[in-house]
């Protein structure tokens, strides 16, 4: 083992003890909101922004702004929003808040976002659908500017969730800027990380001012407590601003030590394993979670269900689950993909749209269903994994990660003192 716990991530953290001294010093009374909101703009080439305590509240934020820009008043209820099919959850449970209709768009092999064909498919057969909401998968930027064009010709606002990608750039331009709308989260665990946090960026000032008004239970500005509409309370807190504040001015050395994990890992995987992300040169990752996708014969390999799960020890091949193992054994976490929107019992009466048309639901674990569906979202989730990218993780630490990994895959033997542990762990 590696004598401590190897996370899947941990970022870099200043001591961030002088900035939480000065949040909560009260004759300081500094306000760390404001100038985290400033930072963000300019950060973000200049767009207004609004902070919030979850990135969950600033997808609900989003989600509201653009259907009251694209419906012109509160009534939209039952109005149709497009959404990744590979996301977390956090990204479609808002679109249920409003009452609306998430329709799932199927990823694409190069970056497993959504895949600009499925969503001409989407537009073919919902041509009014006026909001369309797009994830930067573990930080790896899709195809956004021509995921934008599609969504300009059908008059459509695109929110731009880029909640995994903070920092990540395509032709130069910050992700989350390049949409209409663009969504972000310093919750636990992500590039910045203040426990929970969010923020909301948009080019109108205006539109910003509104959504500030609803995350802050829709308070007039009076001097006492006057309200005409619904709010929410969903405003960040200073003691958050404080410790994004002190991470903000490390994002490059925090994307520098993720490249580097990721590129030990794709210059050292077997080479079948390793999911090569979109590597057009116009596409600068944040590299948040490094992923892996497993031979797709798996499929007959690996079993899950409601109560769990089991796979067959057969050489030459791994599952995810059988490698998520082998690294639990030795002390380092990994995690299988997102499963599907398009296959949680939640959305069971929405449908997905791929290349083939569309279907409704498919029961995530009757193998015959699932084994022979040819959406992309749902063949990766089958096989992909995230490895370990914990900033504080050595590079010899990283090189053990990557001998059990490849053990797992090939049967291959390794290093004599982990070799033993390691067949156990893959249960060869
Ligand atoms: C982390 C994350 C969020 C926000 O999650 P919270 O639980 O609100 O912090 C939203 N969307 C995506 C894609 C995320 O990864």
């Amino acid at each position: 083992g590696f004598g401590r716990r190897i996370k899947l991530n941990t970022c870099f953290y200043d001591d961030n003890c002088a900035y939480l001294q000065k949040a909560i010093d009260s004759e300081q009374n500094y306000n760390f909101v404001d100038e985290l909101e400033n930072k963000l703009s300019s950060y973000l080439g200049g767009r207004a922004v609004l902070t919030t305590n979850t990135g969950t509240g600033s997808m609900h934020m989003a989600i509201k702004l653009a259907a009251s820009i694209a419906y012109g008043s509160n009534d939209y209820k039952n109005k149709r929003v497009f959404c990744s099919d590979l996301c977390p959850i956090e990204q479609a449970m808002p679109i249920l808040y409003e009452g609306m209709i998430p329709t799932f768009i199927d990823s694409g092999y190069t970056d497993f976002n959504i895949d600009p064909e499925s969503l001409n498919k989407a537009f073919e057969l919902y041509s009014d659908t006026k909001i369309v909401i797009i994830n930067h998968l573990y930080g790896f930027p899709g195809n956004v500017f021509l995921i934008k064009k599609i969504c300009e010709e059908h008059g459509a606002i695109l929110i731009e969730n880029a909640s995994e990608a903070f920092g990540a750039r395509v032709d130069g331009k910050a992700v989350g800027t390049i949409g209409d709308i663009g969504v972000f989260d310093f919750g636990k665990g992500k590039i910045i990380s203040a426990d929970s946090g969010g923020a909301i960026a948009a080019g109108d000032k205006a539109n910003i001012e509104i959504v500030r008004s609803l995350a802050d239970m829709s308070k007039e500005k009076l001097p006492w407590n006057h309200h005409n509409c619904i709010g929410y309370d969903y405003r960040m807190s200073n003691i958050t601003a404080a410790v994004i504040s002190s991470q903000l001015p490390h994002i490059d050395e925090v994307i520098s030590g993720k490249r580097h994990i990721f590129e030990r890992y794709r210059d050292n995987l077997n080479e079948d394993l390793i999911y090569l992300n979109n590597s057009d040169e116009n596409i600068e990752p944040n590299y948040w979670r490094p992923m892996i996708l497993c031979d797709s014969s798996i499929n007959a390999k690996e079993k899950r269900s409601e109560n769990g799960y089991s796979y067959e020890d057969i050489h030459g091949t791994s599952s995810p689950m059988e490698i998520i193992d082998a690294l639990d054994a030795f002390g380092a976490d990994a995690a299988p993909l997102y499963m599907p929107m398009s296959m949680q019992p939640l959305f069971k009466s929405y449908e997905l749209i791929s290349l083939e048309g569309k279907i409704l639901y498919l029961e995530p674990y009757n193998t015959e269903t699932c084994l022979f569906s040819s959406e992309v979202s749902r063949d990766a989730s089958r096989r992909g994994l995230c490895l370990p990218s914990d900033m504080t993780m050595t590079e010899e630490e990283q090189f053990q990660i990557i001998e059990i990994v490849n053990a797992c895959f090939s049967g291959q033997s390794i290093d004599r003192d982990t070799t033993e542990t390691v067949m156990m762990a893959c249960g060869m």
